[in-house]
């Protein structure tokens, strides 16, 4: 176990120069306080939370002391916002401090959010407010503990440095780590530019650095989009399964690691709605939770085309072709698990769709809907949902495919149970917890996020005395309108 100061260094990207990244210093925040700190993210940098959580801590993560070896950067990138081409974003309201190699020779990305303007910032002041970063923290850890790949977030800090929204509000920075920040926009960038000597030395890089396995392949560059493409279907099969709506899928948000990145106006469905938009700014429903699907396909073709300077054009539309059905299998694959399944059945698409169908038409809770099916044996739980159905005669039809389906399982009866609560959260990240818990942070009170991020760290486990946060959300609570940056 380390203490802040013994972190090991090894900045590669700052290293690649000039045209990737600019050399920018955090502009600290006044009277900073902690307000929250996730232990599982410290021990990814083998810190000790005894020892590491203190003044150096607070005061690193406010913008105003840094380690002698770190290199702050601001990344240029561009990328696709809802469709159209932005060709200067970049990094205008974080930095790259560096990154940080662990005692398992794991390397991972330092990246301070809300750290004060660089020349990507365009009009912006380069900060983040606290409702966004306390969002943002509460997001990565929770879908990180639902077992969803995901940024991770070390800590949160706040000050009375004021910014400007609709309103006035408080200055936060939020620490990212994650094992690369590259994301589609940065290869955008270099591609429509006509640079294609950088494009390809961020390929290099992106393949010593995070895809080391693919460096022997006949065609690497072509593998790497491969790989890609084939985590993006598995992330897509997460959120889908999971009700999570991202909300700005836009080019410069996605990963190239296919990670959950940039957090912004994402929300958990509650009721079962394909159609539900949760980005208040996305009039058209682009990013509606149903065209996640299709959006990320869209995504990895605009990826796609940055990279024909390096890979023939046929063999990245074979790749892209795999999208479609790789997602659909990683999806199907987790929604049988969450329905008790062990092996997999032709009719299983169906089934699940039919049942999507009920819960959107009786507006059931699309999370507790799982969790409560395997409360009890598969018979009385039916029995107990039942009456919150309209359509009760095709929620019976629907019963009685699915005990023949629980009977025909591979999976031992008496462990359904069991193994559907480790797949089915009772505890899920729902808009309106998050916004009581920021409303009291708001008012220098950080116990609510603190004890929310405690229950959402081990969703699947019921928790004594924390029955609340596992009830569904009262009405107001399911129409908080969210926009995009903030
Ligand atoms: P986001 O919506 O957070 O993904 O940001 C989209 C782009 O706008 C990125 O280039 C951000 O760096 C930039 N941006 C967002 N908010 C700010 C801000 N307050 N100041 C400067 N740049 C910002
Ligand atoms: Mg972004």
């Amino acid at each position: 176990m380390k203490r802040l100061t013994d972190l090991e260094f090894d900045n590669r990207f700052a290293r690649l120069g000039d045209s990737f990244s600019t050399s920018v210093l955090p502009e600290p925040i006044a009277e900073p306080r902690l307000v929250i700190a996730s232990e599982s993210a410290m021990a990814l940098l083998d810190l000790d939370p005894a020892q590491a959580l203190g003044e150096d801590f607070l005061q690193i993560f406010s913008g105003h002391r840094l380690w002698a070896a770190a290199e702050p950067r601001a990344m240029v990138y561009s990328g696709h916002q809802f469709g159209s081409y932005n060709p200067r974003l970049g990094d205008g309201r974080g930095l790259l401090l560096g990154e940080v190699k662990n005692d398992a020779g794991q390397y991972w990305d330092l990246h301070l959010k809300g750290a004060g303007q660089t020349p990507w910032s365009r009009m912006g002041d380069g900060r983040a407010v606290l409702r966004s970063s306390i969002r943002e923290f509460l997001a990565s850890e929770h879908l990180h503990a639902l077992g969803i790949p995901t940024s991770r977030a070390l800590c949160v800090t706040t000050s009375s440095t004021p910014v400007w929204r609709e309103k006035r509000e408080q200055a936060a920075m939020l620490l990212r780590l994650a094992p690369s920040h590259l994301r589609f926009g940065h290869f955008e960038y270099f591609y429509y530019t006509g640079r294609h000597d950088e494009l390809r030395q961020l390929l290099d890089h992106a393949l010593a650095c995070h895809f080391s396995d693919l460096l022997d392949q006949p065609q690497p560059v072509a593998a790497l989009f491969r790989q890609v493409l084939e985590r993006t279907a598995a992330l897509i099969g997460y959120w889908q399964a999971y009700g999570f709506c991202h909300g700005v899928m836009n080019t410069d948000n996605m990963s190239l690691l296919g990670i959950t990145f940039d957090y912004g106006p994402y929300a958990f469905l509650d009721d079962y709605d394909p159609n539900h938009i949760c980005n208040h700014s996305d009039d058209s429903g682009r990013y509606s939770f149903r065209n996640q699907v299709p959006i990320a396909q869209w995504n990895l073709a605009a990826l796609a085309q940055a990279l024909t300077p390096l890979v023939e054009v046929d063999l990245l539309r074979d790749t892209l072709a795999l999208f479609e059905p790789l997602q659909q299998a990683h999806y199907l694959d987790l929604m049988r698990r969450r329905l008790g399944f062990c092996a997999a059945e032709e009719g299983d698409a169906a089934l699940i769709e039919r049942l999507l169908q009920l819960l959107q038409q009786s507006a059931q809770d699309y999370n507790l809907f799982f969790r409560r099916l395997g409360d009890q044996a598969a018979e009385q739980a039916l029995q107990t949902l039942r009456e919150e159905f309209v359509d009760l005669a095709g929620f019976d039809a629907w019963s009685v495919d699915y005990l023949h389906r629980c009977a025909r399982d591979s999976g031992d009866p008496s462990q359904r149970s069991v193994r559907m609560h480790a797949v089915n959260p009772l505890y899920i990240l729902r808009n309106y917890l998050a916004q009581q818990a920021i409303e009291g942070a708001e008012q220098g009170d950080f116990e609510p996020v603190r004890e929310l991020h405690a229950v959402l760290s081990r969703p699947f486990e019921a928790q004594d005395g924390r029955e609340k946060y596992a009830k569904r959300p009262p009405e107001w609570g399911k129409h908080l309108e969210i926009s995009c940056s903030s």
